[in-house]
């Protein structure tokens, strides 16, 4: 399984488009790792996980063909991961298609939006629920339940094939639960857990620190979910965490945690 991380920001980005944080002016002065566009990933070039705003510039930054794409998986109906009206590119009068080339799958508040939005539209739109699995293109795909937004069923999504088992935890703060539970049965290969507040933890419960990612891990290890073999990046990284990339690699380094950065690729083998 190859995933690549195709943003790795949090929700206005980094260097943030209004912002003057730290972070932001180190970004715009010295580029590099420290730009982070919207989070997304790819994996094996044809699941696409969420579509925010940003999706345009990432699949042409990495020479990607969005009509490679067999499903397009939203974890959650935040904007920075569900910029719906650009979906409407995927169909004439934009080019010749008269069928979206993927199936769509979300949450009932991403299903309902999509079908109000584009009604008569030529979409296979499938609702997706907390650790009901399902499969496309040879993979199992199970979305457990994240502790991110009131409202909505907020998805992080558990990747299997070819005996190879991936995490992504885009959007999620300490899971409930009855997610950990659900953890038990898995054995992951690769894990990307989001770190949005950095240094700077908030009163949110949606969103994970540096010091809650490793929390996270450490039970994960306890319960013998992750071990010393599992590939673990970090993702979703917000402009008021107070953390450079350079920071964040040394924070994380001792641990055996890779700091994700736009264009990162995972190579689960
Ligand atoms: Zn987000």
């Amino acid at each position: 399984m190859k995933i690549q991380l195709l943003g790795t920001g949090g929700a206005d980005g980094v260097p943030a488009l209004y912002g003057d944080t730290r972070v932001s002016r180190f970004a715009r002065a010295n580029g590099g790792k420290d730009v982070r566009s919207r989070t997304a990933a790819l994996i094996d070039g044809i699941l696409k996980i969420d579509f925010g705003p940003d999706t345009w510039h990432q699949m042409t930054r990495e020479g990607l063909d969005a009509r490679d794409w067999t499903a397009l998986l939203f974890t959650h109906s935040d904007a920075d991961h569900f910029a719906l009206d650009e979906i409407q590119y995927a169909v004439f009068p934009f080019n010749d298609y008269e069928y979206v080339g993927f199936q769509v799958y979300g949450n009932s508040v991403i299903c309902r939006a999509i079908i109000e939005r584009f009604p008569e539209w030529p979409f296979e739109v499938f609702m997706t629920e907390s650790f009901q699995s399902f499969e496309n293109s040879g993979y199992t795909i199970t979305p457990i339940e994240a502790n991110h937004t009131a409202g909505e069923d907020s998805h992080n999504l558990i990747f299997e094939s070819d005996g190879k088992t991936f995490l992504y935890g885009s959007d999620t703060g300490i899971w409930p639960d009855v997610t950990w539970e659900k953890l038990k049965d898995f054995k992951l290969d690769g894990m990307v857990i989001e770190c949005t507040e950095g240094f700077a933890p908030t009163s949110y419960y949606g969103h994970l620190d540096a010091k809650e990612v490793l929390e996270v891990v450490e039970r994960l290890n306890k319960m013998g979910t992750v071990s010393s073999d599992t590939k673990i990046w970090t993702t979703h990284h917000s402009h008021q965490g107070e953390a450079t990339h350079d920071e964040l690699v040394e924070f994380f380094g001792p641990h055996n945690i890779n700091v994700g950065y736009d264009g990162a690729v995972i190579e689960i083998a």
